[in-house]
């Protein structure tokens, strides 16, 4: 069984005293379910978040990490300095990092191993353009940008890893894929997975759909039978569609 995943991505939002209302506000409600709750929030805000969400069952996660330890890359944050603050998550290959900070599957693959090395679950995000999909051409995208982004990992560490399918024209648009699309294509990369892993792995592994998700259509999407959980955006930053979200 694997375990259902909802993480929101806050993005470039909110400050420490917001985020700390936030968590307030939700705590009390998010059910004891089987459901997995995290929040991806910007780097400043992550030691308090991990302190107010101490004894709930809410793991924090940041939303991009380098693929060194340490150097002379002014501005980037080490997997080390994430694991100082014992982060549980950090998605990887978010569209917007590979549209406005050139991230490449390369890039995507380095960071992938390095945040397993130190413990941090990666969420790997892949998806195709408006013009890949009016191509044709989602299955080719995707299977691409998994298999570049799993190289040389090992299998019994490929199943830890969380694949996010965002479809780019999706997020923050409105636009969500259907419900169906959607499952067809994460059952693909299931398949793509089988083909550089195992069957079994492939099984295990848990896939997200992200575009658009919120609280009236994630039961929907959750409900199919290859989608595991949602990474949300814009949805995530208010409490009440938050809470709404987990207890799908
Ligand atoms: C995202 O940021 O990963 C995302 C899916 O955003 P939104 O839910 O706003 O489309």
């Amino acid at each position: 069984m694997r375990k259902p995943i909802i993480a929101g991505n806050w993005k470039m939002h909110k400050t420490i005293n917001e985020a700390k209302s936030f968590v307030e506000e939700i705590k009390g409600s998010i059910k004891e379910t089987d459901v997995e709750a995290v929040i991806c929030a910007p780097y400043t805000i992550l030691k308090d978040l991990k302190e107010v969400t101490k004894g709930t069952n809410i793991k924090v996660g940041a939303q991009n990490m380098h693929f060194e330890e340490n150097g002379a890359f002014t501005g980037e944050i080490s997997p080390l300095m994430l694991k100082d603050l014992e982060i549980d998550y950090v998605i990887i290959g978010h569209s917007e990092r590979r549209q406005y900070f050139n991230e490449t599957d390369e890039t995507v693959n380095k960071k992938v191993k390095k945040a397993l090395e130190h413990s941090i679950i990666p969420i790997m995000c892949v998806g195709e353009s408006l013009e890949e999909r009016e191509a044709g051409d989602t299955k080719s995208i995707v299977k691409s940008q998994v298999e570049k982004g799993l190289e040389g990992i090992n299998h019994e560490d490929i199943k830890k890893i969380v694949v996010a399918y965002e479809p780019i024209w999706a997020i923050g648009t409105g636009k969500t894929a259907s419900s169906e699309d959607a499952n067809e294509v994460i059952a693909y990369i299931r398949e793509v997975i089988k083909n550089v892993s195992s069957e079994d792995i492939s099984e295990e592994i848990r896939i997200q759909y992200g575009g658009s998700v919120k609280p009236s259509n994630v039961e929907e999407i959750m409900n199919q039978s290859d989608i595991d959980g949602a990474l949300v955006g814009g949805a995530s930053l208010e409490p009440k569609d938050f809470i709404e979200l987990v207890n799908f």
